[in-house]
């Protein structure tokens, strides 16, 4: 780059951080967007063949597409599966042509905890100390469960009433992309090229996003807005795979069943016992992968577990399906007349192996969250995203943080500064691209 690149970049960083004053403000804020967004149940459903999974999904999805008309956006479509899509055509000058950027978030919410009457509460000017909340006591958003609250005195966190889930998970996404609309129609002299969006279904029970029209999209890459931690940018997910084990015993009236009834719950109860402690949800972080029996049902005849699988390496995720097919042999010896089947399927692989190639696209996610203010860092995704498919299917997709925390649970939070400060990071990062020469 040029100095006088160097130059017109600071002082375009200079108007947008400095002086926000002189951007028009949007004309809905991205706090009052979200707390209207979390309002609308869009949780999704596990084990449905249908697209989307929940018909309430289509109130948020219809929604959006009528305020992005409202907004200008151009070419705004709803496909039949509950996809929202829309452009904004670039501004720069005709002589200039640079890449279409897409940014993609989920409407819907995950089946772990309801999203039926959403009542967010916010915690205004926050003074440290636990969060209790209010309708119900024993939910409690701990400082020591959560350091991150020592950073967020003066904040206004958002969180429920203790009752549902908040949703930010994806609603905080879809907030602030609404609002980067709303502020690039406000402010013309912010130069940006040609960007596409997305709003997907049904992410949480990873059924959507085959739905997506990649060919139709309109850009090559996109980001996913769909993170937690202020600052936190990833490329890279693990790799997820879903294993149903069924136990077969044999049923027959238990009044006559001495030698004959074969019971197979106690194979079940024993194979779960038998995965190592040190392999669990529970007693793993970071980049250690995890098997997590998580779904099952108890029966004489026929009982089943689902297991997921996850970790960052290929031959990790081979080694724990190897586990659970040893787990099964060792199970039918153990218990005579039980058969034990074993069948798993690829959920989504670490997108990092297409990723590595593009670098430029995380490098200006972490200069955009530089120019907001932030201190960026890279962390790995313990999940996927709907990014981790898409990258797979050409439309390269590293994932930005949205300001959220506790995902899929009753203590799920997100603050003014969160959605603000990821507002103005996406604000930044289509500038950056339009820089690019
Ligand atoms: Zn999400």
């Amino acid at each position: 780059m040029t100095n006088r690149g160097c130059l017109a970049q600071r002082l375009r960083v200079v108007i947008f951080h400095i002086m926000p004053t002189q951007l028009n403000p949007p004309r809905e804020s991205v706090v009052d967007r979200f707390l209207r967004y979390v309002r609308i149940d869009t949780q999704s459903k596990e084990d449905q063949t249908v697209v989307p999974s929940t018909p309430t999904q289509w109130t948020l999805a219809n929604m959006l597409a009528a305020e992005l008309e409202q907004l200008g956006a151009s070419h705004v479509r709803t496909s039949e599966f509950c996809m929202v899509y829309a452009s904004i055509p670039s501004n720069l000058p005709p002589n200039r042509s640079v890449r279409p950027i897409g940014f993609i978030a989920h409407v819907d919410t995950s089946p772990a905890v309801t999203t039926t009457n959403v009542n967010p509460i916010i915690h205004s000017n926050y003074q440290g100390g636990d969060i209790v909340l209010p309708m119900d006591p024993s939910q409690v958003i701990t400082v020591a469960q959560n350091p991150v609250l020592e950073q967020m005195l003066g904040d206004d966190i958002i969180t429920t009433d203790g009752t549902t889930l908040l949703g930010s998970d994806d609603k905080a996404g879809v907030a602030t992309i609404m609002t980067l609309i709303d502020v690039l129609m406000q402010n013309p002299q912010i130069q940006h090229g040609p960007i596409a969006i997305g709003f997907t279904a049904d992410e949480e029970v990873g059924i959507g996003i085959e739905k997506f029209d990649v060919q139709s999209f309109g850009a090559d890459f996109a980001y996913t807005v769909d993170g937690g931690t202020l600052g936190e940018i990833s490329d890279e997910t693990w790799s997820a795979r879903a294993a149903t084990v069924t136990f077969l015993g044999k049923s027959t009236h238990p009044g006559t069943a001495k030698d004959v009834m074969v019971n197979s719950i106690y194979a079940l109860a024993d194979y779960v016992l038998q995965i190592p402690r040190d392999l669990l949800p529970e007693t793993t972080e970071g980049r250690v992968g995890f098997v997590h029996p998580y779904i099952g049902n108890a029966d004489v005849e026929t009982s089943t577990m689902k297991i997921l699988l996850r970790d960052f390496e290929l031959a990790g995720l081979e080694a724990k399906e190897r586990l659970l097919r040893d787990l099964a042999k060792a199970t039918e010896r153990k218990f005579p007349g039980v058969t034990v089947q074993v069948e798993v399927k690829d959920n989504y692989k670490n997108m990092k192996e297409v990723l590595k190639d593009h670098p430029q696209l995380t490098e200006n996610a972490l200069e955009a969250a530089r120019r907001a203010g932030l201190t960026p860092f890279m962390e790995p995704i313990r999940g996927g995203t709907d990014g981790s498919k898409l990258t797979f299917r050409g439309l390269p997709c590293p994932n930005i943080f949205t300001g959220g925390h506790n995902f899929h649970s009753k203590l799920e939070f997100n603050s003014r500064r969160g959605l603000e400060k990821t507002t103005e990071t996406l604000v930044h990062l289509v500038q950056i691209f339009a820089e690019a020469r």
